[in-house]
């Protein structure tokens, strides 16, 4: 038996883990891991997998990639702060820090590959506009286990691993992100190829939710406040998830953190369903010209047409349950904040990390956040510079082209045949 069930948290029935996405009950919920064990223990693992107590898998993968806290001096000096906490999810071997990939989304890609390895059957395939496809290559890379990654063609240069793999299998879309995401989900109705699943998948979920679990373990406490840039805001769904495990456990207090979840304007869809107190994103209301607010904005990583807002176990009930805010973010604030972030600790940013220290500063300013109560910024991704001094970046070349407008069935055949040859 695995040492954990999935539970719906809708109609409260409770399964077994075949690689599930959803209740097969078809509730409209985000099913979750139950861990049997209540306390967390921390394993003998140089990465995430010091935390596989509290991961869906059984066996681990030997990366050196994981979460890591510690406190902040200079951003804290700066913003009157006495207890500011950074999780830094990039690349900063002097913290520790060691993402090759330099963005959060490794601690999804891990997980999720062990995972399909012990509960599922066939090959992931992930669509991507950048930051998550160039995980999972990096994941496949290190371990060995091919993946079929769907990307637009103007992202493909930012798929790149630090070793030379021949164990990714690269499809590039003429079109934008929900071109790509139309095409992975042709190549999925094909037996042996199988969705990685977004925010329903638990080992996604759970390994962001490190990010907390490191937190908590190395403040001695959940903290008072979460600070995030959301896109899907799966991030905050897993820091929420984290927190309740935590208080489970007993040792690390008995409050959830308050949710502060930044999205980049223009383009703020859940900014804007959230202070109209909605449970559901209205397109002509919450993503008013959708196209050119996209196009917009300075972290297009944080650009999801699709995130998990209303969804029973979501964002929107993240949010509710933690007293939470969200917060809509102006490019040129973005870059002030970033500069000063840099200035103050030593290392760059992704975008999207900009947008979450932009809003701590928000919060802040208007009194959201008392200074001097324990705050957790989550520094999702940075030390790209840092990256690139110690490790090459070697760009996946694309194996197969799907021209515009024309799915993916062209080329499901071709796709199919590499699966067999790389399995
Ligand atoms: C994907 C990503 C985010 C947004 O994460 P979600 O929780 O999935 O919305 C933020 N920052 C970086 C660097 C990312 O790659
Ligand atoms: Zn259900």
């Amino acid at each position: 038996m695995r040492p954990y069930t999935l539970l719906c948290p809708d109609c409260g029935q409770r399964m077994e883990d075949h690689y599930t996405l959803s209740c097969p009950a078809g509730c409209n919920a985000l099913i979750r891991t139950v861990y049997l064990k209540r306390t967390l223990d921390l394993r003998k693992e140089p990465g995430i997998f010091r935390f596989a107590d509290w991961l869906p898998v059984e066996g681990t993968i030997p990366s050196p990639a994981g979460p890591v806290t510690y406190r902040s001096e200079g951003l804290a000096r700066d913003l009157g702060m006495k207890n500011l906490w950074i999780g830094f999810s990039g690349y900063w071997p002097e913290r520790n820090a060691e993402i090759a990939t330099c963005s959060f989304k490794e601690l999804e890609a891990l997980p999720t590959v062990v995972r399909m390895k012990e509960t599922g059957r066939g090959t992931l395939v992930i669509a991507s506009a950048g930051n998550t496809g160039r995980a999972f290559c990096q994941t496949a890379a290190v371990t060995g286990i091919p993946v079929v990654v769907v990307v637009p063609s103007a992202a493909a240069e930012r798929l790149w691993t630090t070793r030379e793999t021949e164990k990714v299998c690269l499809v590039t879309v003429d079109g934008d992100y929900s071109d790509a995401i139309a095409a992975a989900n042709d190549l999925c109705t094909h037996a042996g190829l199988v969705p990685e699943g977004g925010a329903k998948n638990v080992a996604r979920r759970d390994g962001m939710g490190t990010v907390m679990l490191d937190a908590a373990v190395t403040i001695g406490r959940i903290p008072d406040h979460y600070i995030q840039a959301v896109g899907s805001g799966t991030g905050g769904i897993a820091a929420w998830e984290a927190a309740m495990r935590l208080i489970g456990d007993g040792r690390f207090g008995g409050a959830l953190p308050r949710l502060h979840l930044a999205q980049n304007a223009p383009f703020v869809p859940m900014v804007s369903a959230w202070r109209a107190g909605r449970r559901k994103i209205l397109p002509e209301t919450d993503m008013r010209d959708a196209r050119s607010a996209i196009a917009a904005v300075y972290a297009d990583v944080l650009t999801n047409r699709n995130p998990p807002y209303g969804v029973g176990g979501g964002v929107f009930d993240a949010l509710t349950a933690t007293g939470g805010a969200m917060y809509a973010v102006e490019n040129r604030d973005a870059r002030d904040a970033e500069k000063r972030f840099v200035e103050a600790e030593g290392i760059d940013l992704d975008p999207a990390a900009a947008v979450a220290v932009a809003a701590l500063i928000q919060a802040v300013e208007t009194g959201e956040i008392d200074p001097h109560s324990t705050v957790l910024l989550n520094i999702t991704g940075g030390g790209y510079e840092r990256a690139a001094e110690d490790h090459d970046q070697i760009v996946v070349r694309p194996a197969f082209q799907v021209a515009a407008g024309t799915g993916a069935g062209d080329i499901a055949a071709d796709v199919l045949s590499w699966v067999k040859r790389h399995a």
